[in-house]
């Protein structure tokens, strides 16, 4: 039970309950000992063969009587004050000897993937706290530097891979045009073209995911023609599906880079028409409040369960792998959003739409 209270109070009641125990103990020990010696003062004077006691024996006993009960309202008296006393004290120490446990953790609890290396400052004390400041900013650097390493794996991979792909596609052009009058070579061509474009949408979003750009030359991005250029590009899709995608009019605008912001929005279009059943809408709405700017994406698709909500910004994490293949995802897309919002100093999060359906729905800060 001690386990689920903090620290501090914990070592509080513990030393409290060693100062209660001693001094109970103590002042019992006082109070028969007092007793005893009560009952001596009073006898002795009795015993001594010539001696006339000052008090007879019954009066003097009374009256140490009365002294013993004094003497044991003032110890119990004690007892509860220096238990009390001594609890506060403790209570104010623990908090001194805890505060740089208390500086650490606000310190670890700030660090993130972002800011793996931003060192905590060292303390000075020769303490068990400098040892473990130490060793936490040495396993930072370690994660940092193997962050870096993989995002320059993806990087590179995407990069080497992009050169071939391009040739591949350049080939496959000539090969249609020479073998265009061939059903079963068109056919295969086709295959092979759809092959090469998913192929170069994930190189693409693996470029994306491991670039780390930085947000310069931010200018104010209208969000209405970005998103209706993104429904023109998306129209033989959506029009394949019969889907109708409606975007509020507005003149409402974001900081941000357009080529990035552009990047986010196909990225959730092409979403809700790739996952939304044929002849269903997909709607965009944009609500200025006081300090944010927000979007929301909405589809009457299957949805996704509450359970899955956080992980789909996850790179490659994908809720029916066999559905999201067929449609042609590489699960980056969602990753990148977050990604290039993050940047934006923007939050990006789904919700279930009524009666069916997903609203993703960004918050940009106006
Ligand atoms: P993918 O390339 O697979 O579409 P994303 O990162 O864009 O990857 O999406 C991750 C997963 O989230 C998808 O595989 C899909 O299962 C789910 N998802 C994304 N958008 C929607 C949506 N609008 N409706 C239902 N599921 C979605």
């Amino acid at each position: 039970m001690l386990k689920k209270i903090p620290l501090r109070i914990r070592f509080t009641i513990i030393a409290s309950l060693f100062l209660l125990i001693s001094c109970v103990t103590l002042t019992l020990l006082s109070n028969v000992s007092a007793g005893s010696m009560m009952e001596a003062v009073a006898v002795i004077p009795a015993m001594g063969e010539d001696a006339v006691p000052a008090i007879p024996l019954e009066p003097a006993r009374t009256l140490n009587e009365q002294y013993y009960r004094i003497f044991q309202q003032e110890t119990g008296f004690a007892t509860a004050v220096i238990v009390l006393a001594g609890s506060i004290a403790t209570y104010f120490a623990a908090g001194y000897v805890l505060k740089p446990i208390r500086l650490l953790s606000s310190e670890v609890q700030k660090r993130n993937v972002g800011n793996l290396d931003e060192p905590i400052a060292i303390p000075q004390s020769a303490d068990e706290i400098r040892q473990l400041t130490l060793s936490f900013n040495q396993m930072m650097s370690d994660l940092q530097r193997s962050f870096l390493l993989q995002k320059e794996f993806s990087a590179n991979a995407a990069h080497e891979l992009r050169t071939p792909l391009t040739v591949m596609r350049a080939k496959l052009d000539v090969f249609a045009l020479e073998g265009d009058g061939n059903p079963e070579i068109r056919e295969l061509i086709t295959a092979l073209d759809q092959q090469l474009e998913r192929l170069s949408s994930l190189i693409e979003d693996l470029l994306w995911f491991s670039r780390d750009l930085p947000l310069e030359n931010t200018e104010p991005v209208p969000l209405y023609p970005l998103l209706c250029d993104i429904a023109e590009e998306l129209s033989s899709l959506s029009s394949e599906k019969g889907i109708e995608i409606q975007i509020e009019q507005t003149d409402d605008y974001v900081l941000g880079q357009d080529r990035l912001l552009e990047r986010v929005f196909y990225n959730l279009l092409e979403n809700a028409v790739k996952y939304s059943a044929p002849d269903t809408q997909v709607s965009v709405a944009i609500e200025k409040k006081e300090d944010t700017v927000q979007v929301q994406v909405a589809d009457q698709g299957e949805g996704i369960p509450e359970a899955y909500r956080d992980a789909v910004f996850e790179p490659f994490f994908r809720v029916d792998k066999s559905r999201s293949r067929a449609v042609g995802g590489s699960g980056l897309g969602l990753a990148v959003c977050k990604r290039i919002l993050e940047r934006h100093h923007a939050r990006i999060c789904v919700l279930p739409n009524q009666p069916i359906g997903s609203i993703f729905q960004i918050t940009f800060p106006a």
